[in-house]
């Protein structure tokens, strides 16, 4: 997958969706979507497992079992065609509008850090953008998938946070 800009956006900022530290935890994670543990084999030297119970925390009501927690233990080191799907996709996000249809948004949600790729709106590479999209429409075909950026859609509004849409 092509990269959000032609430079090392971790320079800007140290990497700090990777290796920044919040007061709950000492390091930072990643959680997987519904079926994407299947493209790891559990013995990545670069990541911790946790398991949740999706009953047990704010999941859509469609998800039940296990929800994986990923830690980065690399930080910002792992390898880049092996990383999580909200990694790689990062910083936009899917979002469902008020008509059903898929947007691409830059994430400006709630984080414990800033990325200057969003905070400066920085000219993202087209072919990042396009691919993001095309990924994100593919993966809204499950279900449980589409369930979950439905809720965080929802849960944008719901909060008045900025849209900001780079696609379609
Ligand atoms: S995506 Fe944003 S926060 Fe992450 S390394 Fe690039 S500029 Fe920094
Ligand atoms: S899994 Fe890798 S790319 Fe994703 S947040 Fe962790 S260190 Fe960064």
């Amino acid at each position: 997958m092509v990269s959000p800009v032609h430079f090392d956006c971790g320079s800007l900022c140290g990497a700090a969706c990777c290796t920044c530290t919040s007061e709950e935890k000492d390091s930072m994670g990643i959680y997987l979507l519904p079926g994407e543990e299947k493209l790891f084999t559990r013995k990545e030297s670069w990541l911790g497992w946790n398991s949740l119970d999706a009953e047990e925390y704010e999941f859509p009501d469609s998800w039940h079992g296990k929800v994986f927690f990923l830690d980065c233990k690399a930080k910002a080191l792992c390898p880049r065609n092996r990383r999580p799907i909200q990694c790689r996709t990062f910083p936009l996000a899917p979002h469902i509008d008020e008509k059903g249809a898929l947007v691409l948004i830059y994430q400006k949600g709630p984080l414990p850090y800033s990325c200057p790729l969003v905070s400066r709106r920085m000219k993202l590479n087209n072919d990042f953008v396009k691919a993001t999209y095309t990924v994100w429409k593919h993966l809204i075909r499950e279900p449980l998938i589409y369930d979950l950026i439905k809720m965080d859609s929802t849960y944008r509004l719901e909060d008045g946070e900025e849209i900001d849409i780079l696609m379609p």
